[in-house]
């Protein structure tokens, strides 16, 4: 096959059927390539007037009388999110707090009903939160903690299953890796679980809104997952959490806040949790921020889910195919899955220097970022960036690569990579 040129990839963008998506983001006044959207995806067009309008129209305007629709609003979007986005039933996913209290909040559910498991098990390479969530509950619950381990050549399963026995409670993973990319085969680990009697919690923070997830075909029980990243509902929004209908009335989450009670307004002396995925609920939603997760749930839903997937395969796989070509005889080599179906949506690199090249690769415009010891992430957000991006971020990191100026660059790590 002939190598592709940038020419092919202008054809590409020409002939794609998302390109339209690309103009319903804000932007800067600037020609930034922003290849970071996993981290925090480009705020919606229509979220700055929906903003506008929650503040001037239902705050200002409406004043309390407005808590009547915002009362329901995580539901609502919740629904959205869960069954056009993540293959759940209508009332069984939910915006709530963050991704870290969420985690927290279901897998002590989990936990409650496994009293005489002593182990909880994770992947000592995931996000800091799940494993720190993890070890807080295992210290206060007086379990102990089972790390997923680390055998060269063994795929994920095996090596799940190498810790998973009568012994194992609760199993806490993450679907798509945040620094390597990986993507688990959530049915197959779903039923290594159910196999070994141990309740599973996912974390979809890297997947929604990039990649299908099929919650309800795939066997799986709880999960919790952000909006800030692909689903581009702003910093700091809120995370949405899944229980399956059938576990809803089984599980009791430890915060018992005023919001997951039956009939709130009847002001109870005793606590009794609302049916269904309400009692997952705990406190006064932050309106403004929940409010602003709608638009990049409804742009997404608009796109379709597999669309939105197909183009991000084929993005990473321009990415991954001009980093062998310029960027590995520089030593800087593709470190995330090369299948498709074992990879997420971003791709990384990893090589000596790589926060120097990060910080050059920033200076040249082309937003990106560092995950220590050594990963480069790159994420090509599909509906917001085109082929030729791509193109032209890995030229830059090539031609960064061959002037060799960013070796001077500090090598200490700021507050924030
Ligand atoms: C981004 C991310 C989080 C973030 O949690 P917050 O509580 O929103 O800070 C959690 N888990 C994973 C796997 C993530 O990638």
């Amino acid at each position: 096959m002939p190598e592709l040129t940038r020419e092919d990839l202008a054809t590409w963008d020409a002939n794609d059927p998302l390109a339209a998506f690309r103009d319903k983001f804000c932007r800067g006044g600037d020609h930034l390539i922003y290849l970071d959207g996993n981290s925090l995806g480009r705020p919606p067009a229509a979220t700055r007037d929906l903003v506008d309008d929650v503040i001037t129209g239902q705050w200002a305007g409406g004043l309390t009388r407005s808590y009547t629709g915002w009362i329901g609003l995580g539901r609502r979007i919740g629904d959205m999110l869960g069954t056009r986005l993540l293959g759940a039933a209508d009332g069984e996913v939910v915006l709530s707090d963050s991704t870290s209290v969420n985690l927290y909040k279901l897998a002590s559910a989990a936990l409650l009903t496994a009293r005489d498991r002593h182990f909880i098990v994770y992947d000592p390479a995931d996000f800091p939160t799940n494993r720190y969530v993890a070890q807080g509950l295992a210290a206060a619950y007086g379990l102990g903690i089972r790390e997923v381990p680390a055998l060269p050549g063994a795929d994920f399963c095996s090596r799940l299953g190498a810790v998973l026995g009568p012994d194992a409670g609760l199993v806490m993973l993450s679907l798509v890796d945040f620094r390597s990319g990986e993507m688990l085969p959530m049915e197959r680990v779903n039923a290594l679980a159910a196999q070994a009697g141990a309740r599973i919690v996912w974390d979809l923070s890297h997947a929604a809104g990039v990649v299908p997830v099929d919650l309800g075909t795939s066997g799986a029980e709880l999960a919790v997952g952000c909006t800030y990243k692909y689903l581009n509902g702003g910093p700091g929004a809120p995370g949405f959490l899944y229980v399956r209908r059938d576990l809803q009335a089984v599980l009791r989450q430890p915060i018992w806040g005023w919001l997951g009670q039956r009939d709130q307004f009847q002001l109870g002396a005793a606590y009794q949790p609302a049916a269904g995925i309400d009692r997952f609920q705990v406190g006064a939603p932050p309106i403004l921020s929940m409010a602003a997760v709608e638009p990049g749930v409804a742009l997404c839903a608009e796109a379709g889910i597999e669309a939105i997937r197909a183009k991000s395969v084929r993005l990473c796989e321009v990415l991954i195919g001009l980093a062998d070509r310029w960027l590995a005889p520089h030593g800087l080599c593709v470190a995330s899955p090369r299948a498709a179906a074992g990879r997420g949506g971003h791709v990384a690199l990893r090589g000596p220097r790589t926060w120097q090249l990060c910080q050059a690769l920033v200076s040249a415009g082309v937003i990106c970022d560092f995950r220590t010891p050594d990963w480069l992430r790159l994420a090509p957000t599909p509906l917001d960036t085109r082929f030729v991006d791509v193109w032209d971020a890995l030229e830059r990191l090539r031609a960064i690569l061959e002037r060799g100026e960013y070796v001077r660059l500090p090598a200490t790590l700021t507050r924030v990579t």
